[in-house]
């Protein structure tokens, strides 16, 4: 049944979606509606890469799904081939819609111009930004034709909305990273730099346990919560990484990087590493 009794959206835990009242509300992280409630309703959390928990929760009332192919803050976790298919395959069964959010990963960033290309689906909404204007803050929502059929010219609008400058920066952008040779190259040196992580991390198992992500989106797990490590790496190595969720830390350079900088970043990182004092359990 289509129409305007369909309103819940299914979103997965651990999920970072923005800091609007509705992608707080898309996020099942409690530390994130503290001092937002109420909260909109209508959001279903289901563990990230569960396709029996996504299929168990549809409903009479399910509108959407709305997922990061490869979840950013929560740890730099990918989800696997089969769930992202299997969740396109539910929604066409049940025609509801496909929403990825490629904020972060998105752009080049995961060796491919949207991670959705290595899952061989396509979304029916998809909303992108960060890598977008290469610095300058922009963003935007992509849509089928048919997804986009009840979005026509006067409901939905932006004081902002397509300014040129900023639809400048996005083409400037765009010239460079919508190119096969720059794909590839993203692609190749993103499995350097995992393989050198790789590597380095089994000289310190007390540490680190593992590395994941695609292109040039790593996360480095950890054994222990993270943030005092990227503090020491900050102040005493001069080294900027992202803590994230699930003990991971993030390691998202430019994609323009070349074995220099690699190099570079791999001797503050064994540095920091050697001189890490790890904290003690309370
Ligand atoms: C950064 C990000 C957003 C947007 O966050 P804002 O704080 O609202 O700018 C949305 N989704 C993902 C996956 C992100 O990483």
């Amino acid at each position: 049944s289509q129409g305007s009794d369909r309103f819940e959206i299914i979103t997965f835990k651990n999920a970072f979606h923005g800091r609007t009242m509705a992608t707080i509300s898309a996020s099942n992280q409690e530390k994130m509606h503290k001092s937002f409630l109420p909260l909109l309703e209508g959001f279903k959390y289901v563990d990230f890469d569960d396709l029996e928990g996504a299929k168990a929760a549809v409903g009479p009332k399910t509108a959407a799904f709305l997922v990061e192919p490869i979840q950013g803050e929560g740890g730099v976790r990918p989800a696997s081939d089969a769930f992202m298919q299997g969740l396109r395959a539910l929604a066409d069964e049940h025609g509801i819609m496909l929403i990825l959010d490629e904020v972060q990963c998105g752009v080049a960033r995961s060796g491919t111009l949207y991670a959705y290309e290595q899952y061989g689906i396509i979304p029916d909404i998809m909303a992108t930004a960060k890598g977008l204007g290469g610095g300058f803050p922009v963003g935007a929502c992509l849509a089928t034709e048919e997804a986009a059929r009840g979005m026509v010219v006067g409901t939905h609008g932006s004081t902002y909305g397509g300014n040129p400058f900023a639809m400048a920066a996005c083409q400037a952008v765009w010239d460079v990273v919508a190119n096969e040779e720059f794909l590839a190259q993203v692609r190749s040196t993103g499995e350097k730099l995992r393989s050198t992580l790789e590597q380095f991390i089994g000289n310190y198992p007390d540490l680190f346990t593992g590395v994941r992500g695609k292109g040039l989106m790593l996360g480095v797990m950890m054994t222990h919560e993270t943030r005092a490590f990227v503090a020491h790496l900050r102040d005493n190595h001069g080294l900027l990484l992202v803590a994230a969720g699930d003990n991971t830390f993030r390691v998202l350079p430019p994609l323009n990087i070349g074995d220099a900088e690699i190099q570079t970043f791999m001797e503050k990182l064994s540095a920091g590493a050697a001189s890490y004092q790890m904290p003690q359990a309370a």
